[in-house]
């Protein structure tokens, strides 16, 4: 079989590798590359023909994962995508997301055209439209159960095992049998954190003979989620008693979700104050909600117990979903005791940039830093203590209280990946992606320490296995 690496190859975005076998052609994932003009620009560039694909096998969601299906269609993709049961419905809200922003930035590429005709061809049209988004879900044509086997014709066998880090992740084992030697080669997809409060810990993969194994924590330890959530608690109530409101940019999958069950438990408990309002002020992270409350069967058993009490683990007395802009600004009018959780993830865009206007200057207020923050991004800029802060070209000065909170990453850490890849025992070659350099070179020595072959592949690099 042969092995080809297109995405996450020393980055963290783009996942999407080649396995060709047994005169099939497999992807597993076709994910968005993400950061800034630079890497979206690679996203046209599909390195590939989508007509002579016959399966995408998604490992979940996220959008640095699915982000290019709907893309792959519109090119010619006539195959399958398979998937475990949330994924396609997660994807399709993660999808239109996507080609929403898309038609966003190519209705404003035509206006720009229009007043200086200056704007080259391809930004006025969207890399997908809505439309493809739709037809690409008319090929998520299986979607299974975790273990469940299927066999994908040709002497190919594909698994989903639970990887964790949000409802429906999976890692992808392909066993093949090639001219009568079976081989083996898992795709680890997002490995999550563990002691997380809706996914179960992640699950071991079992001896594979080849593995492709994500790295974005690589080099890095995690606050135990406990502890996190203790300092979750102890910002909002310091900041409540100075009079202030908390921000926390949280991206709409997963983490919003975790984030209000710690917040309802919280108030449930008496560990926080109850008469705080909290905020989801997230069209896409309310929708997330609902969906994800379609898939019980997928939680941990903690949560389910939680629901077989009939208590919603998400929703809660003092929380108020803003849907609405208007509601959104009314939210503005509050000086003290709001905790609002809001899109971007990462800062950059979206309501959260009207909550960080209106409270980043005031130093009663705190912003709580959850989410991966990418260089350059607005989080980041916080965490490195940046000031004054620009939105929407505004020199803001912070003088609010900024908290980083590492404990709630949806991603495993150092301990976490290493303890997932011995569970695939000694495969020949273990090939390192989706992490940075650094992350991927010191997760590479203690893989090496063990006696344990490593690849970092670069983008476009193949490999006969
Ligand atoms: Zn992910």
């Amino acid at each position: 079989m042969k092995l080809s690496v297109y995405g996450a190859a020393r980055e963290v975005t783009g996942s999407c590798y080649l396995l060709e076998a047994n005169k099939k052609k497999t992807l597993i994932d076709l994910g968005m590359f993400q950061g800034g003009i630079k890497e979206e620009l690679k996203n046209k560039d599909l390195p590939f023909d989508p007509k002579d694909i016959d399966y995408i096998v998604l490992t979940h969601a996220h959008l640095d994962h699915c982000g290019r299906i709907p893309y792959a269609v519109k090119k010619g993709f006539r195959g399958e995508v398979i998937s475990t049961k949330p994924t396609p419905r997660i994807s399709e809200l993660i999808m239109n997301d996507s080609a929403k922003s898309f038609e966003r930035k190519a209705e404003e590429a035509a206006y720009l055209n229009k007043i200086k005709k200056s704007i080259k061809n391809s930004d006025l049209t969207p890399l997908y439209t809505k439309q493809d988004v739709a037809q690409a879900l008319s090929h998520f044509s299986q979607s299974l159960n975790y273990n469940e086997v299927i066999d994908l014709g040709n002497d190919i066998i594909l698994e989903f095992i639970n990887a964790g880090h949000i409802v429906g992740a999976a890692s992808a084992k392909l066993t093949v049998v090639e001219n009568g030697v079976e081989k083996s080669i898992v795709f680890s997809g997002d490995i999550g954190n563990k002691n997380k409060p809706i996914v179960p810990n992640p699950s071991s993969p079992g001896r594979a003979n080849y593995v492709v194994k994500e790295t974005t924590y690589g080099g890095s330890i995690h606050m135990p989620i406990e502890l996190a959530v203790k300092e979750l608690y102890k910002t909002i109530n310091e900041t409540v008693n100075n009079n202030g409101n908390v921000i926390i940019p949280t991206f709409a999958v997963e983490r919003a979700q975790e984030i209000l069950y710690f917040l309802r438990e919280g108030i449930e408990n008496g560990e926080l104050p109850g008469d705080i309002k909290v905020f989801l002020d997230s069209p896409m992270a309310i929708d997330a909600t609902k969906i994800m409350s379609e898939f019980p069967d997928w939680f941990n058993d903690d949560t389910k117990q939680l629901i077989a009490k009939g208590v919603d683990p998400f929703i809660f007395s003092n929380l108020e979903m803003t849907k609405s802009v208007a509601a959104s600004i009314a939210i503005n009018d509050i000086k003290r005791g709001a905790v609002i959780l809001a899109g971007s993830g990462m800062g950059d865009g979206g309501r959260v940039q009207h909550h960080l206007k209106h409270n980043l200057w005031r130093p009663e207020c705190s912003v709580i830093l959850i989410s991966f923050a990418s260089e350059g991004s607005m989080s980041r800029k916080l965490m490195d203590g940046v000031s004054p802060i620009y939105i929407q070209g505004h020199p803001i000065d912070v003088r609010a209280k900024i908290v980083k909170l590492s404990g709630f990453s949806a991603h495993a850490d150092t301990n976490g990946l290493n303890t997932w890849h011995r569970g695939t025992g000694k495969p020949d070659t273990t090939f390192l992606t989706h992490g940075s350099e650094p992350n991927m070179n010191s997760f590479a020595e203690i893989l090496r320490a063990r006696g344990c072959h490593v690849e970092i592949p670069k983008t476009n690099d193949a490999y006969i296995l």
